[in-house]
């Protein structure tokens, strides 16, 4: 019988362990989650915590819990945990054996054997602590493997010819870089680099204190007195920070976070991406330059590196491959789970040793980026607006299934329609794309340019893809489903499909001109869209009911051209953002107040008038604290 290897990636945040299964490596969930925080605690009457619970009572009771123990490894000292006292190769025992365990578990028999990995600066007694924390938990550890090596390995298990990858390991509370080379199916690390205090617990850090400092000058109440309110702040900040991974903004919401003069305060905030990234971009920076440093050691060039490889969840944070990508001139690889491919690694490097046969992981992945047609502001060198700028939603290579959102604004003033064109391709002009669906979304409030479109794409396993746009302030939504706009591709097939659809492209009837929006009655028949919130139905007079009472002139009718939509980022000030949503919501409390009982009508009356005062007077952080409270109003009476 073969050896059953389990291989382990013991993080600092974050541990899993890993098997491979007909080739292919498996994560193997503790209680239900691949992910097990590395954390270990007691609880108030001694019992040992491992995990999510010892997590969730750190803030509260630090000297009953140990965390980011993985620093301390190698060290000759003594961590106090309530009144004992342990030797770090302890703690990280409790952690593998819960991992072991869960594996047993799941195999239903004994595992004795892992390949535990570390990171690639790690030095000899860090490496010797690990062995003996394996042994601890009763696991031999038959190799210690380095984690970048682990994650190449997960891309290209018996790679035959010479090649160089980038590991770029960015996790919760450290960073490395290193280059990896591999040769005959022999792995060797040629340089590491990194800084042992940066990672995603400092982006929680930032997100928490921009939050708190605001909060303070409204209420004059520091958020981060109360360690509990610490604790449920830093909790949403992080959740806020992992919403912003796939989508172009984020809501916190916590209701009595505070008091004030006996008022209870709610905390509802939102989140714009590029806020997180500007907040996050100077330790960006930093690992760019320890990038550098690890090129220059190794002695080579960002064109000799067959790969990049992302490890770690905060790369998830996609402008982390962007940066990247600008950098060494080639997309970065995240088709493998960041967070898992150390374990998965591990668990090849075992299924090796053992003697079992592995193949490259396979993934569902989208081959082609997916994304919508808008306009591209001049920069301050050229007056040309470009019209066919190719803006992409979901990038390619992305694991299956998805969801991903950006948002977009008009650029007229009374803008009432969008056309939503729908390409899949590389290309930054959609004219060298492949089209795959298009509609108009309609009706739009009167407002200046700058309203904000919420374009959100959903994509299946069984490459289905959804497409819904929804103007922001008001909710109107319209979208489409598109059955097999990406039919399955294994990795290998990539270039066959990417020929073919040229192919395709070349032979299809859609010409550069024909801009003309399709009557969306008719694409509705083309493509089985499903009704949209919005009612089509000219005759159906509700949603004008407000435009006749807000006094703006009607735009005029220009059906030939709906205009274009262009990234917000590129253009709309803050004012001018905040501004779009409280007409919006103004015009939405008139219509909503008409058809309330006296009492809500008074509530519409005081909240409007504190937004119009804001609005006059341009007090953009008050505008969106009311406004927001008017949209909750609005939000229930809507409901009831
Ligand atoms: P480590 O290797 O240090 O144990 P991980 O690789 O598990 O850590 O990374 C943990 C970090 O990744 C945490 O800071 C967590 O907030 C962050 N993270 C997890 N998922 C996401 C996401 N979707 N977007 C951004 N950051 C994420
Ligand atoms: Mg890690």
């Amino acid at each position: 019988m073969q050896d059953l290897i389990i291989g382990i990636d013991l993080g600092t945040t974050n541990s899993e362990v890993a098997i491979v299964e007909n080739g292919q490596p498996r994560v193997i969930a503790i209680d239900g989650d691949p992910i097990l925080p590395s954390v270990v605690g007691l609880s108030s009457d001694e019992k040992l915590l491992v995990g999510k619970p010892a997590r969730n009572q750190y803030v509260l009771a630090p000297e009953r819990t140990v965390k980011s123990v993985k620093r301390q490894m190698g060290l000759d000292l003594k961590i106090p945990l309530g009144a004992q006292q342990f030797r770090p190769q302890e703690v990280s025992a409790m952690i593998l054996r819960r991992l072991k365990e869960a594996a047993e578990k799941d195999l239903g028999q004994p595992v004795h054997k892992a390949v535990i990995t570390v990171p690639a600066y790690f030095n000899d007694s860090q490496r010797q602590a690990t062995r003996e924390a394996g042994q601890l938990a009763g696991l031999e550890v038959v190799r210690i493997l380095n984690e970048p090596t682990a994650a190449a390995l997960t891309y290209r298990p018996n790679p035959d010819t010479n090649e160089k990858f980038l590991v770029y390991d960015l996790g919760g509370g450290t960073f490395d870089v290193s280059i990896v080379q591999a040769e005959g199916g022999v792995f060797e690390v040629l340089s590491s680099h990194g800084d042992t205090q940066l990672g995603g617990d400092d982006f929680d850090e930032l997100l928490l204190n921009h939050i708190a400092d605001e909060f303070q000058e409204l209420y004059q109440i520091d958020l981060r007195v109360n360690l509990t309110t610490k604790a449920r702040l830093l909790r949403a900040v992080e959740n806020a920070k992992k919403t912003l991974s796939d989508h172009a903004f984020a809501r916190i919401e916590e209701e009595f976070i505070a008091e004030k003069d006996g008022v209870p305060l709610h905390l509802t905030k939102e989140l714009e991406r590029s806020t997180f990234e500007q907040l996050i971009d100077p330790l960006l920076r930093r690992t760019m330059d320890c990038l550098q440093k690890a090129l220059d050691d190794a002695k080579i060039n960002a064109s000799d590196l067959k790969q990049v490889v992302l490890v770690g969840g905060s790369t998830r944070s996609p402008v982390i491959s962007r940066l990247l990508e600008a950098r060494l001139g080639q997309p970065a690889h995240r088709e493998v789970h960041p967070d898992l491919c150390v374990a998965m690694g591990a668990a090849i490097q075992a299924a090796i040793i053992a003697g079992s046969d592995v193949g490259a992981v396979l993934v569902d992945i989208t081959p082609h980026s997916v994304g919508i047609k808008s306009l591209e502001v001049p920069d301050s060198f050229s007056r040309q607006f470009n019209e066919y700028k190719f803006a992409p939603i979901v990038p390619r290579n992305t694991p299956l299934p998805t969801s991903r959102s950006e948002i977009f604004c008009t650029v007229s003033d009374n803008q009432a329609k969008v056309d939503i064109d729908i390409f899949q391709g590389e290309s930054g002009d959609v004219r060298r794309n492949h089209r795959v669906g298009k509609f108009l979304i309609e009706g739009l409030a009167r407002v200046p340019a700058g309203n904000q479109l919420v374009v959100q794409m959903e994509l299946t396993l069984d490459g289905t893809l959804k497409v819904t746009a929804r103007e922001k302030a008001t909710g109107l939504m319209k979208n489409i489903v598109i059955d097999n706009a990406m039919a399955r591709f294994a990795v290998e097939e990539k270039d066959a499909a990417q020929s073919r659809l040229d192919r395709m492209w070349a032979e299809s009837e859609w010409t550069e001109g024909d801009d003309e929006p399709i009557d969306p009655a008719k694409l509705a028949d083309l493509l089985g869209s499903e009704p949209g919130a919005y009612d089509d139905d000219e005759e159906d007079d509700d949603d004008d009911e407000g435009y006749e009472k807000f006094p703006v002139p009607e735009p005029e009718e220009d059906a030939a051209a709906p205009r274009f939509q262009f990234p917000v980022d590129a253009g709309a000030t803050t004012g001018q953002r905040e501004a779009v949503q409280a007409r919006a919501l103004l015009e939405k409390a008139e219509r909503v107040g008409a058809k309330a009982n006296s009492e809500d009508r008074a509530e519409l009356g005081r909240l409007t008038a504190k937004v119009k005062a804001a609005l006059d007077e341009r007090r953009w952080p008050d505008l969106q604290s009311t406004s927001n409270a008017l949209a909750d109003v609005l939000f229930y009476l809507e409901d009831a």
